[in-house]
C-alpha cells in the first residue's frame, strides 16, 4: 500500500511513525511537506503542554498515550545508529493543571469532568478554595467554588523536539519526507488517485492522509473537497516577574479563558479570543496580538495573582490553532465524500499531546480497516455530514 501523508508537522509525522512501525515493508509512506523548518508549523509554535483533564474519555486516552510518548522516548523515539539507541531530550516538565471555577456551574462541569477523567484511568485530585491557598498562597481565591488539579500525566515539554524526534523516527523506519506543497488531485470518481505538488511532481496514492493543521481547509479546497478546519490566530506572552513564585507553577486554566504556567524562571500566558475564521495566507505569523496582553490576559492575571501586577512582557510569540468550528475537535478518518482521504486535523489547541493518538489511529484504520488500541470512531468525519458534535467541555 502507498499513503502520502500532506503535512509535516507531528500529526502528520506521527502518522508515519506509526504506519511504518506497524505496517513495516508492506506499506510506502511519503510525507510532503513545503516547510521543513517547521517556521510556521504549529507543533513549533505551541505551548507544548499536556493534561488529561479533558471532558470527554476519548480525549483522555488520547492524552495518556501522548504522555507515554513524552515520558518514554528511549521506549518510542530512540533510533539505533549501529552503536547504541538514540533517545531524544524532549524536556519534560511534570506539573499539573490546576483548572479554577469560581460559579456553581463552573463547579459542577469539574465535578462532572473529575469522574469521566478517573474513569478513563487519569489521576485529578478536587480541591476546596481553602486547599488551593493553602497550597499554593501566591492565588487570589476568595472568588473561587471549586478547583482541580492533575497529579500524574501532565506538564509540558519541548514541542518541536517531540515533532522532529517523530519525525526522525519515522524517517529511521523508513518513511521519505519530499519538500514539496500539495496544490490538486487527480480523482477517479469519488477515491483520490494522485496529488500534484506545485513543482509539477505527480504522487500516486492508495490513501492520502490530511494533517496540515491549520492548512488544512485550503489543501481541502486544493482536492476539490470541503474540509471546514480554519486557521484562528493565537498569541502566547513571555512573562517575567521580579517578585519570584516557587516553580514549577501549575498551568493555571482561570475561568477568565486566560492560562498561565512557568517557564523556565518566567512565564508564559495567553488567552482564547472568539474570533472569526481568518485565512492563513491574510493572516501572516510573527505579528503577536500584543493589545490582547493589556485588554484581556494582563488584568485577568494580576487578579489572579496580585504579584502580577509587575509583569513584564519580555516578547511574544502567535500561530496557528487548527480549528474545526462546528466543536472544535478534531476530525478523524475517511471524509465522508473521499473514502481514500483520511482526515487527521482541527485539534483546536491540543493536537500536539493527540498527536501520537491520532496517527496510529489513522495507521490502524488504514493497516486493519478499525481502530485496535484507542477507538476514535467518536471523532469520525462523518460528522461533517450527520452534523454529529463531539461533545468536549475542557476546550483552552
Ligand atoms: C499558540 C498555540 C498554543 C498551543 N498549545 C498547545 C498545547 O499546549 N498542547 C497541545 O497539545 N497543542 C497545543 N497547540 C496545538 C498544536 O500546536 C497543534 O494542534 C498541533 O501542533 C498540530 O500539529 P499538525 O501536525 O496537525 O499541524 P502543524 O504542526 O501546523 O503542521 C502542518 C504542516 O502542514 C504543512 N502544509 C501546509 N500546507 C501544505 C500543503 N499544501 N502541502 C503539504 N503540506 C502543507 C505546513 O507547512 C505544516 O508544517 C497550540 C497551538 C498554538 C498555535
Amino acid at each position: 500500500m502507498k499513503v502520502v501523508v500532506i503535512g509535516g508537522g507531528a500529526v502528520g509525522a506521527a502518522t508515519a511513525l506509526f504506519l511504518k512501525r506497524q505496517g513495516g515493508a508492506a506499506v510506502q509512506v511519503q510525507v510532503v511537506e513545503p516547510d521543513p523548518g517547521l517556521t510556521l508549523a504549529s507543533s513549533a509554535r505551541s505551548a507544548a503542554s499536556v493534561r488529561q483533564q479533558f471532558s470527554n474519555a476519548v480525549n483522555v486516552a488520547m492524552s495518556r498515550f501522548g504522555f507515554e510518548l513524552l515520558s518514554r522516548p528511549a521506549e518510542w523515539l530512540a533510533i539505533d545508529d549501529g552503536t547504541r539507541a538514540q533517545a531524544p531530550d524532549l524536556g519534560l516538565v511534570r506539573s499539573g493543571y490546576l483548572f479554577l471555577a469560581t460559579s456553581a456551574a463552573g463547579a459542577r462541569v469539574l465535578a462532572d469532568n473529575q469522574a469521566v477523567q478517573r474513569a478513563a484511568g487519569a489521576q485529578v485530585q478536587a480541591l476546596t478554595p481553602t486547599e488551593v491557598a493553602a497550597r499554593w498562597p501566591w492565588l487570589h481565591t476568595a472568588d473561587l467554588q471549586a478547583a482541580c488539579v492533575g497529579l500524574d500525566g501532565e506538564g509540558w515539554f519541548d514541542g518541536e523536539a517531540f515533532a522532529r524526534a517523530l519525525a526522525a523516527t519515522a524517517r529511521a523506519l523508513g518513511a521519505q519526507w519530499l519538500r514539496g506543497r500539495v496544490v490538486g488531485a487527480r480523482r477517479d470518481g469519488a477515491r483520490l488517485r494522485a496529488l500534484q505538488l506545485a513543482d509539477g511532481t505527480r504522487l500516486a496514492a492508495d490513501a492520502v492522509v490530511l494533517a496540515a493543521g491549520a492548512w488544512s481547509g485550503a489543501v481541502g479546497r486544493a482536492l476539490g473537497l470541503d474540509v471546514p478546519v480554519h486557521a484562528r490566530k493565537r498569541t502566547v506572552f513571555v512573562l517575567r516577574c521580579p517578585t519570584a513564585i516557587p516553580g514549577p507553577t501549575p498551568l493555571v486554566v482561570d475561568p477568565s479563558g486566560v492560562w498561565w504556567r512557568s517557564e523556565g524562571a518566567g512565564f508564559i500566558a495567553g488567552w482564547s479570543p472568539a474570533e472569526g475564521d481568518a485565512d492563513p495566507d491574510d493572516l501572516p505569523l510573527d505579528q503577536p496580538a500584543m493589545e490582547q496582553f493589556e485588554a484581556h490576559v494582563w488584568p485577568a492575571l494580576a487578579a489572579r495573582v496580585p504579584t502580577f501586577e509587575a509583569l513584564r512582557v519580555q516578547r511574544a510569540w502567535d500561530g496557528y490553532y487548527e480549528v474545526h468550528p462546528a466543536d472544535h475537535n478534531a476530525l478523524i478518518g475517511p471524509h465522508p465524500d473521499c473514502p481514500n482521504l483520511l482526515l487527521a486535523c482541527g485539534f483546536s489547541g491540543h493536537g500536539l499531546q493527540h498527536a501520537p493518538a491520532a496517527g496510529r489511529g489513522v495507521a490502524e484504520w488504514l493497516l486493519d480497516g478499525r481502530y485496535t488500541s484507542i477507538d476514535l470512531a467518536e471523532l469520525g468525519a462523518e460528522r461533517l455530514r450527520s452534523g454529529r458534535r463531539f461533545v468536549e467541555q475542557a476546550i483552552i
